[in-house]
């Protein structure tokens, strides 16, 4: 099951819901993080084409760095995701065959965005006024609005997202409102999967 949702939407909020019920989530920023990690075949690739400025000097990749350079250059964007993304990919596979739960949660802000609604059978959507996901995401990371309002412009409308949702968790209210939800989600999916 995919779940997926703005900046701010409470995913994590919800992933840590599903993993109290035993269920394992699979983290696609984890998995984006995986594949750049030194020895890898992408962070080799990436400095071979970057040049070796985009490491630092423990040879972790300096992602501001690399941030930076394909900022305003789409051409260079697209080269990095070509890489990038089929190898993400993998990854999520490989740590979705290994779950032993009765189902998996992928959670991933750009599910539907990057095309892993393939990966998943169903698609679950946090849904909440923009005011207030706003609002939550500039008080966790402590950011301007004015950043997180850019960010969310470059996602997915509200609209958009519900549009491609088989499930929805309404997160406009408090914490345990959002739990008892995912319990009874939980059923429904343990029921589609068993
Ligand atoms: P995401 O993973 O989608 O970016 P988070 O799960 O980190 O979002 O939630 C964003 C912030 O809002 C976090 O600080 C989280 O603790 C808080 N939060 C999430 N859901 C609720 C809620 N129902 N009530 C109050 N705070 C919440």
């Amino acid at each position: 099951m995919g779940l997926t949702g703005g900046i701010g939407s409470g995913k994590s909020a919800a992933a840590a819901c599903f993993r109290d019920l035993g269920i394992n989530v699979v983290d696609a920023d984890w998995a984006a993080r995986v594949v750049v990690e030194p020895g890898q075949p992408a962070l080799a690739g990436i400095a071979e084409h970057f040049g070796a400025d985009v490491l630092r000097d423990t040879g972790a990749l300096d992602r501001a760095r690399l941030r930076a350079l394909i900022f305003d250059n789409p051409a260079e964007r697209a080269w990095l995701e070509g890489l990038l993304h089929p190898l993400i990919r993998e990854e999520i596979v490989r740590a979705l065959d290994a779950s032993e739960s009765a189902y998996a949660i992928l959670e991933s802000p750009l599910l539907i965005e990057s095309g892993q609604t393939a990966l998943v059978d169903r698609v679950c959507v946090m849904d909440l006024p923009e005011a207030l996901q706003l609002q939550r995401a500039s008080a966790r990371d402590g950011n301007d609005p004015e950043q997180i309002r850019k960010i969310m412009a470059a996602q997915l409308s509200r609209e958009a997202r519900l549009e491609k949702a088989d499930d929805v968790l309404d997160n406009s209210g408090e914490l345990t409102d959002l739990k008892s939800q995912v319990e009874t989600l939980h059923q429904h999916y343990l029921q589609l999967a068993g």
